[in-house]
């Protein structure tokens, strides 16, 4: 039985057992020797609910019968009896460098529901105004980027990528003041909250800050709390397996990044504060799609220059940042040869899922004794889509339209994946011939490995047909900025089933026009969020 959101179960476990900070204001302060800060969402003006995502309520055992109450507390004007929030404390390296205590500077943790099947899940209100954790930012967050939040988390979890779900939209009738193009002018824009859903928010920076400031007590409380709520066979009374900790985030963040591979998402920040210890997708920002296969592509304007987080170096920035947390953790221990080894379950994992991966992309059966060649056959491949610009999930999702037949002819061997091609001209030129040539090798490999139906039905399983384009979210924030959100709805609707393809949806399967080639908010974000 769905329940309205004051008569859930509450439960507070990461207040009532962890260290806190005993100051009760949202000052911005370095708060040490603690895990949190209890700070009360700052009400806004006129909440307004905008969208209240049915399947993430109905996991909460939440109703989702509109009532004021509701709309108040995902507005953050309202704390019902067993909510006690919080703001969580938390370091980070960022781009490469240790970046001091960031914490919750605007995401607000409300309570913990003890969700109908007994799973624990938090609810979290990200722009719900100051902590001592802001700095010198407003605690705030913009419709357009909390959108986008929204958005993307739901299509991740559809598409079946560990991420951070999103409940509610609330639009706050206040203005927020952001600079989007770091160029000196400032523009007022509708402010916004979303409500997100995880079992849990702790990041590797979650560790880091304790160990960067020597305090092993609050790190070995903090540690044991999190094995214990989230990997509860790695305690055995007072011994807490760290091995087993780095391995088994390692395992998860490992599924989680070959999942972005697979589908062409790239976070955009994968800096340690942006990371789960759960491996859930988490902080979306300035991320973005691939449009045109490219591995270098990073859609952050603050990345432009390094590219550290472009899409083909995510699974060696991933490594990068579990080694800073296995550093973390060694603050816990004499001997740290047991985590260094433990830091390899990463990699393992990465290496036994990526071919997997690729092979049901290509509609393969990954054989052991091919994995040299089929290994080749994805290099070549990602070689030969970077001669002109194709679309990787158009080119992708049609390539289960192909024809193997062993005397094709080149034209229509291409004719299917020719709709991927940016430039139509490019499809029947040179910059064509690396492509044609690798399809012929593909036709021959494919062939006679598996029956024509399964081919399709594991290609169609793996390369979505719908995904949130960039410019398709960036169409949707016009319409609900103008007020109208039929649109988001509708985007909404496809993503809940991004491999089926369907008759009528054809503008969401489109490449991106040429107009958003070079739009802000199309082709390259800021972290103005
Ligand atoms: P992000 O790049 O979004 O992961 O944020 C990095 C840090 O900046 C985190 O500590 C955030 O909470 C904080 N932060 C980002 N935007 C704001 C804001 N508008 N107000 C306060 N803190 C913020
Ligand atoms: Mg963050």
């Amino acid at each position: 039985m769905a329940r309205p959101i004051e008569a859930l179960t509450f439960d507070a476990r990461f207040v009532t057992e962890l260290p806190g900070d005993p100051e009760p204001s949202n000052r911005c302060r370095e708060v040490t020797r603690a895990c949190y800060s209890r700070v009360a969402p700052t009400p806004v003006s006129a909440p307004r609910l905008r969208v209240l995502v049915p399947e993430v309520a109905a996991s909460l055992g939440l109703s989702t019968e509109v009532t004021p109450t509701l709309v108040e507390v995902l507005a953050g004007n309202r704390i019902v009896d067993g909510m006690q929030p919080y703001a969580a404390c938390y370091g980070g390296h960022q781009f490469g460098q240790w970046a001091g205590q960031l914490g919750d500077g605007r995401a607000i943790t409300l309570g913990e529901i003890v969700a109908p099947g007994g799973e624990r899940l938090e609810l979290q209100l990200k722009g719900a105004g100051v902590t001592p954790y802001s700095r010198r930012a407003d605690g705030r967050a913009v419709l357009r980027s909390s959108l986008r939040e929204l958005v993307c988390s739901e299509a991740m979890h559809h598409l079946g990528v560990p991420t951070t779900r999103a409940l509610s939209l609330v639009t706050t009738g206040d203005a927020v003041v952001r600079d989007i193009l770091y160029d000196g002018h400032p523009a007022p824009e509708p402010g916004a909250i979303v409500c997100r859903v995880a079992p849990s928010f702790l990041r590797l920076g979650s560790f880091e800050i304790h160990a960067s400031r020597g305090d092993a007590e609050t790190l070995r409380a903090l540690t044991r709390f999190a094995l214990r709520e989230h990997y509860p066979w790695l305690v055995d009374g007072e011994r807490l397996d760290l091995p087993g900790f780095v391995a088994e985030v390692g395992r998860r963040t490992a599924r989680m990044i070959v999942g972005w591979m697979r589908v062409g998402f790239v976070h955009g920040v994968m800096n340690t504060d942006n990371l789960s210890i759960l491996g859930l997708t988490i902080d979306y920002g300035p991320y973005g799609w691939l449009e045109g296969f490219d591995p270098g592509w990073t859609p952050n304007t603050t990345d432009a220059g390094g590219r550290r987080y472009r899409f083909g170096n995510q699974p060696r920035i991933a490594q990068w940042n579990l080694v800073r947390f296995a550093e973390a953790l060694a603050h816990l221990v004499d001997d740290t040869a047991p985590l260094a080894l433990a830091l390899g379950a990463y990699g393992d994992e990465l290496r036994r899922l990526e071919p997997q991966m690729m092979a049901s992309k290509l509609g393969l059966c990954a054989r052991p004794e091919l994995v040299d060649e089929d290994d080749e056959l994805t290099s070549s491949l990602f070689a030969a889509l970077g001669a002109a610009e194709i679309d990787m999930t158009l080119f992708f999702r049609r390539l289960a339209d192909v024809d193997l037949g062993p005397s094709v002819s080149t034209e229509a061997r291409l004719a299917p994946v020719a709709v991927a091609f940016y430039d139509a001209d490019a499809a029947r030129s040179a910059a064509a011939e690396p492509l044609a040539l690798w399809l012929e090798r593909y036709a021959a490999r494919a062939r006679g490995d598996l029956p024509p139906d399964e081919r399709r039905a594991t290609m169609h399983r793996a390369n979505p047909i719908y995904v949130p384009r960039n410019y398709l979210v960036h169409e949707v924030i016009e319409a609900a900025t103008r007020g109208d959100d039929a649109p988001l709805e509708r985007l909404m609707d496809v993503l809940r089933a991004p491999y089926d393809e369907r008759p009528g949806l054809e503008a969401y399967a489109a490449k991106r026009p040429d107009w958003a080639r070079s739009v802000p908010g199309c082709s390259m974000l800021s972290c103005s969020s």
